[in-house]
This record gives structure tokens, C-alpha cells and sequence, in this order.
């Protein structure tokens, strides 16, 4: 049936009733990109750029090593869109240039964005580098930055891809609740969201997800983290910009479905899910994946959200 499922599936994500919701690929580098190929994907949603600052622990790649591989990212999607991400470095992903190597708790310390703003010059050279890749090409280049904890924090992001001279919409990853919370403030600053629910798990549910003690509140449908994500899509569509999904979340199908309900605009996953994902949101419409996830939303625990939506949906 699987297989039924996938052959009849191609093309751009859709729901039954025509709602489109662009499904791209999340990739670490140009290596990823033949896959992301095969599978359909409309674009990135994506691009982790911490595989080009992994050969050197001391100093970040020349700009010219870097146009060279963004450029490969981008020649992929011509017509496209690819969400590039800055340089999310610390935590989980140390790089010793740039990240302090004696903070008690390195998730709740110098990482991601706050790492490139003690370092403009490395945030620029990426931001500069990106904004010669997409000279001269047709694609659809968006560039955000990740652990976003406030409007201050999205300015200064928005100000560093001006100064850069960049031609491109620029986002933010909401992957902290402050960040969901204040979701329309941080519109006034830049284009678009991007939810990460990896590390939105992570800082909702004070849960390192690297101890596996507790992973159970990496699950991405618990009833909390679908507020959050309600919460930024409905704070986008008042501002009538978007707001995607590029956390794990993204691609296990039934959630994506769920995803749809809440509002959100576009799902990026690992390119092996996105057959998956195309061929189940195929089966419903929007109205449906609107009362599952009314129906995960008012349980309490992971486990009942999945067992709502999955009987909201095999029921209609
Ligand atoms: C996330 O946190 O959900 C995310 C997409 O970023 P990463 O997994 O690279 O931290
Ligand atoms: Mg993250």
C-alpha cells in the first residue's frame, strides 16, 4: 500500500483540496543535494551551513571557498527557493573559533546567532559570501539565523544582511518559546519564520535533546510544543508573511498534517521523508488537517495528540 501510496505521488505538496504547502529538502552541503533531487523537493528549506566551518577549528572558510559551495546549493533550484542558515555554531555543534569553551551550560550560552554577533566579521564574510553566490541567478534566496531570542536580536540579524548588501528576504528560526511568544514583534524586523522544533523542544521542555534520559520530551507532538507552533503561524498570517517548519516534526507525515492545520506555510525535512510526507497530505483537506490538529492540540500528553489526530483523520 506503501508503495501504491508513492508511485501516484509526485510534484508540489498539496492537500486533497488544492491548499498548497511547498515541501523542500534540509541539507548539510552540495552533497545532499542529489537526493534532495530524486525526492522531488521544491527547494531547501534548509541549508545547515556547519559542514563548510568543520575542516578548520581555528579559523572560518575564505569567502571564496564559500561562494563556491552556497553557489553549488543554489545552481540546484533554479527556479526555487533555498532558506540558507548562518553559521549556527555552540551547543551541540562547538566550533573552537567562535565558541566559548568554558560555559557551564554551552545550550544556554553563546551559540547560534549570539556567537556571529560577537563576531560580526565571520557574519559578514557568510552573508557576503551568499549574496555573490546568488548573483546573476533566478533563484529565490532567503537567509535566516538561528536561537533568535528577540526582537533586539532579529534587528540586529536584519541590519548585518543589509550592511552585507544582501538581496534576498532574510528570516528567523524560532527555536526558543520567547521567540514564539513575541512572534509578531519579531515580523517587524524581518520576512519570514522558520520553526525549529528540535531546539524548540529542547527550550520548552528544559530537555538537552542530547541525553537520551530525556528524550521524551523531544517528541515533537507534545500538546505544548503544538501551542508554540500555533502560535507563531497565527502571529505570520497576521502579518501576512510566512512561517515554516524545519525541525524533525516536519517530517513524519501524520504531523505534517497536523502542521498544515496550524497554519504552517511550508515543511522542509530530510529528503527521504518527503515522498512520505507528499502522499499523505494528499489524502485530506484542510479542513481535516485543521480538526486534527484542534484534536492533538486539547490532550494532554505526546501519545494522545498522535492517537487524536490519527482517529480525526482515519475517521473522516
Ligand atoms: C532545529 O533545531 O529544529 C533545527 C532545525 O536546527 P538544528 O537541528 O540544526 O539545531
Ligand atoms: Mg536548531
Amino acid at each position: 500500500e506503501r508503495k501504491a501510496a508513492l508511485s501516484t505521488s509526485s510534484g508540489p505538496g498539496t492537500t486533497s483540496d488544492g491548499h498548497k504547502v511547498p515541501l523542500l529538502a534540509n541539507v548539510g552541503g552540495p552533497g545532499d543535494v542529489p537526493a534532495a533531487l530524486e525526492a522531488g523537493a521544491e527547494g531547501i528549506g534548509l541549508f545547515r551551513t556547519e559542514f563548510l566551518f568543520l575542516d578548520d577549528s581555528k579559523q572560518a572558510p575564505s569567502e571564496e571557498k564559500q561562494v563556491e559551495a552556497y553557489r553549488q546549493v543554489l545552481t540546484a533550484f533554479p527556479e526555487g527557493r533555498v532558506v540558507v542558515r548562518v553559521l549556527d555554531a555552540g551547543a551541540d555543534k562547538p566550533l573552537d573559533f567562535l565558541t566559548p569553551v568554558d560555559e557551564p551550560n554551552p545550550a544556554l550560552g553563546v551559540r547560534g546567532l549570539r556567537s556571529l554577533l560577537d563576531h560580526p566579521e565571520v557574519l559578514q564574510t557568510q552573508l557576503s559570501a551568499l549574496a555573490k553566490a546568488a548573483e546573476g541567478l533566478p533563484v529565490h534566496l532567503e537567509v535566516m539565523a538561528p536561537m533568535v531570542a528577540d526582537r533586539t536580536d532579529a534587528r540586529a540579524f536584519a541590519e548585518a544582511c543589509r550592511t552585507a548588501g544582501l538581496r534576498a528576504k532574510y528570516g528567523v528560526m524560532v527555536e526558543i518559546p520567547s521567540a514564539a511568544l513575541r512572534a509578531r514583534s519579531l515580523l517587524q524586523e524581518v520576512e519570514f519564520l522558520s520553526l525549529g522544533t528540535n531546539d524548540l523542544a529542547q527550550y520548552t521542555f528544559a530537555a538537552d535533546r542530547q541525553v537520551g534520559a530525556v528524550s521524551r520530551w523531544q517528541d515533537p507532538w507534545q500538546p505544548a510544543l503544538l501551542d508554540l507552533v500555533a502560535l507563531s503561524a497565527e502571529a505570520a498570517k497576521a502579518e501576512g508573511k510566512s512561517c515554516g517548519v524545519c525541525g524533525e516534526a516536519a517530517s513524519d507525515p501524520l504531523l505534517a498534517c497536523v502542521l498544515t492545520g496550524l497554519g504552517v506555510t511550508s515543511l522542509s525535512m530530510s529528503a527521504a521523508a518527503i515522498p512520505y510526507v507528499r502522499a499523505t497530505l494528499a489524502k485530506y483537506t484542510v479542513a481535516q488537517c485543521e480538526r486534527a490538529a484542534a484534536a492533538a492540540r486539547a490532550t494532554d500528553t505526546a501519545d494522545e495528540a498522535r492517537t487524536a489526530a490519527r482517529t480525526v483523520l482515519s475517521g473522516e
